[in-house]
């Protein structure tokens, strides 16, 4: 069931979004050669408790941690450790979400440990203007299938492959609502976007192939080619005057 927010639950959820937004940058400044995952979820965590707020992945199904950190061919759900030595080059994927009087706000970003690869750097830029793209979609009248194919479309023209096995999710005093948001679409297809829809939109794009798999602790998804993948996210409200970004100040 989809569910329409009223204009106050959209305040509180611009609330909680701005506190996941501040979690997030916090998290992508701890990042840096030599730092553990472990410190980027401690940053992450710190401050959504210092605004009042809850994380919103700390002990969802289980997480152990306030934060998912994964590194280089970790497309998500990556789990912190002091043992996880980041290194120069490293591509970091930082996802976290902030719960605010009962509201989610969700977002990810992926940053460089120092200096990367020039095909590394590509990878982040398509998949940040990926995320771009599907929001300037998000208009309403327009379809789901307008999201997807945003982002496949770009990503595609790239050489890059876009994870159909994880999407994209509709948000808000749930961390995940309907509808599924996927990163694959045909345009003019699917559900029509209405004004009071929010969306998590959050395109992973894998340097090479579609494929992923999951590693034995149950959490930690990884490329099938072994190399590296890209994860940006943005809670966005689907508003009659266009899309508007929760997850940003
Ligand atoms: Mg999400």
């Amino acid at each position: 069931m989809i569910i329409l927010k009223t204009r106050h639950e959209l305040e509180l959820m611009r609330e909680a979004g701005r506190i996941s937004h501040l979690a997030l940058m916090a998290g992508v400044k701890a990042v840096a050669p030599g730092r553990t995952t472990m410190d980027v979820n401690r940053a992450v965590h710190e401050v959504i408790v210092s605004m009042g707020a809850k994380p919103s992945f700390l002990g969802y199904a289980g997480f152990p941690a306030s934060a998912c950190v994964s590194v280089n061919e970790e497309v998500i759900h990556g789990i912190p450790s002091k043992h996880r030595v980041i290194r120069e080059g490293d591509i970091v994927s930082i996802d976290t979400g902030a719960i605010y009087k009962g509201y989610h706000g969700d977002n990810a970003f992926t940053v460089a440990a120092g200096q990367t690869s020039r095909e590394c750097r590509e990878l982040m830029e398509v998949t940040q203007k990926c995320l771009e793209l599907a929001i300037a979609a998000a208009q309403p009248g327009n379809r789901l299938g307008d999201i997807g194919a945003a982002v496949e479309q770009y990503a595609l023209s790239h050489g890059f492959g876009v994870v159909r096995e994880y999407v994209g999710h509709g948000i808000g005093d749930e961390m995940h609502q309907d509808p599924e948001v996927p990163n694959y679409g045909t345009p003019g297809h699917g559900l029509r976007l209405r004004p009071g829809m929010t969306l998590a939109i959050e395109p992973m794009i894998n340097m090479k192939g579609d494929g992923v798999r999951s590693l034995e602790d149950g959490w930690t998804v990884v490329t099938q080619s072994g190399l590296p993948s890209a994860h940006f996210e943005n809670t966005v409200a689907i508003t009659e005057n266009g899309p508007v970004i929760l997850t940003r100040p």
